[in-house]
């Protein structure tokens, strides 16, 4: 499972198993267990963490925008709620 995490200089980034932090569009679950897609543009280097293989994904600021349809931030490629239709 990919979460956010806030780095010491205020940057969300998300972390989770290292096969699943891949550039790409991933799925992050949220803290109340929502999913949102993320464009993940940049990789760390695998880390050991209870005996798991995970590390950091780095996020396309300038990838996300305010929707003028669902009025939220969203990324490219996630499904608008109010149109249903992709970003
Ligand atoms: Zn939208």
């Amino acid at each position: 499972m990919i979460r956010y995490k806030r780095t010491h200089d205020g940057e969300w980034v998300v972390t989770g198993p290292a096969d699943e932090v891949q550039v790409g569009v991933a799925t992050v679950t949220t803290r109340e267990g929502h999913e949102k897609s993320e464009p993940i543009v940049r990789v760390g280097k695998p880390f050991n963490r209870d005996g798991e293989r995970m590390r950091y994904g780095y996020l396309c600021k300038p990838c996300r925008y305010k929707c003028v349809h669902c009025r939220e931030v969203v990324a490219p490629d996630t499904i608008c709620r109010a149109t249903d239709t992709k970003h």
